[in-house]
């Protein structure tokens, strides 16, 4: 389909680096597929659509994205089959995610051509890279960034976009403990919080340092103006189940609109429990807890999927979320469904495989 209509050159690596990997023991981000797909934006088109070995670039010290940020990214995972056969998991929503941020960030925004062509091709060329290991898969990381050699604050008018992809394995083995954030903050209302922009994770990194340092694992985001409700935690969105219904803080322009967020909603509706979109309060979590009225709180993301907390710290008091067994969990329930929807084992009736 969309392939037929791209023009990629493909060079093939001389030798495949896939038998120096452990597919047992896959760690999150470290190893890198043979190929990756790039493509440039030059004289208001994408051009030289290229599959080539997985390489350092050569770069301008003056490139403008390096100085002020003009850089966006996306992350997506395949999976494969009983068959053997890759699936890919909603890319539709990650390219229209994708294409939002380039707005806000005044980049170029990419084709379907482009972006599905260059996915499908590469997942073509490196089909061996996703594994069939049970909790395992093929990340894959789709991001641009501005190549403009010149220093003066304004849109470059030239973009690299570049595919690359990680077979990962498990993310947290543990579960981890929040912190509620009540100084530092990831996003603002008219700000940038809903694009995925390099920024972003950068500004983040401190104030998580700082919780790490107060031994916690992640932080749970609040709001800019009172820092009363909550967002969003570490780079998930956040879902609690209060008085059995699943509830989530709506999305704004400070949050990011998760592909996994919105998939568990649908699946949660499609099971027939109540799904409420707006503002979660600390207090009401924090009180939730007390009372026994929050049974659950875990953070929905594609790398990790779902994640469910141990406790929530809040102003210096740790507040334990309920163990619960796990087969009973919404959360565990869930992530199986999800699980199941995505390598194949259960028919996909929403449309969501690829
Ligand atoms: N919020 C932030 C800030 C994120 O970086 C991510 C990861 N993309 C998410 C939420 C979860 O989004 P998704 O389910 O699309 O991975």
């Amino acid at each position: 389909m969309t392939t037929d209509v791209l023009q990629i050159e493909l060079r093939k690596a001389e030798r495949s680096r896939i038998q120096e990997v452990d597919f047992n023991h896959l760690p999150f981000g470290k190893h890198f597929s043979d190929h990756m797909f790039v493509a440039d934006f030059i004289d208001g088109q994408w051009q030289n659509q290229m599959i080539v070995p997985f390489d350092n670039f050569t770069l301008s010290p003056a490139l403008s994205s390096l100085h002020y940020g003009q850089s966006i990214f996306e992350g997506m995972k395949a999976y494969k089959n009983e068959a053997g056969e890759v699936l890919m998991f909603r890319p539709y929503a990650n390219f229209e995610r994708m294409n939002e941020s380039a707005r806000r960030m005044c980049m170029a925004t990419l084709t379907e051509e482009v972006f599905m062509g260059g996915l499908e091709a590469l997942l073509r060329v490196d089909a061996d890279w996703v594994p069939s290991q049970p909790d395992s898969s093929l990340y894959i990381r789709p991001y641009m960034f501005a190549t403009d050699t010149f220093l003066g604050v304004a849109p470059s008018k030239t973009y690299r976009f570049c595919i690359f992809t990680c077979p990962v394995g498990a993310y947290y083995t543990t579960p981890p403990k929040l912190k509620v954030e009540t100084e530092y903050i990831r996003s603002a209302p008219g700000g940038v919080g809903y694009a995925k922009c390099a920024g972003n994770y950068a500004g983040s990194l401190y104030p998580t340092l700082l919780a790490q340092q107060q031994g916690y694992d992640q932080l749970i985001w609040t709001d800019a103006r009172e820092h009363k409700y909550i967002e969003e935690s570490g780079t998930m969105n956040i879902m609690f189940m209060i008085d059995g219904k699943l509830v989530t803080p709506a999305t704004s322009d400070s949050i990011l609109k998760g592909v996994t967020r919105d998939t568990i909603l649908q699946i949660a509706r499609s099971w027939g429990i109540t799904v409420e979109e707006r503002p979660v309060s600390i207090d009401e979590v924090i009180n939730g807890i007390e009372t026994g009225r929050l049974t659950e709180a875990f953070g929905a993301g594609t790398a990790v999927v779902v994640s469910p907390y141990a406790l929530i710290g809040y102003n210096g008091k740790d507040h334990m979320l309920p163990e619960f067994a796990p087969e009973d969990s919404f959360a565990v329930r869930v992530k199986n469904h999800l699980t199941d929807i995505r390598t194949g084992k259960i028919a996909d009736e929403f449309g969501w495989v690829h």
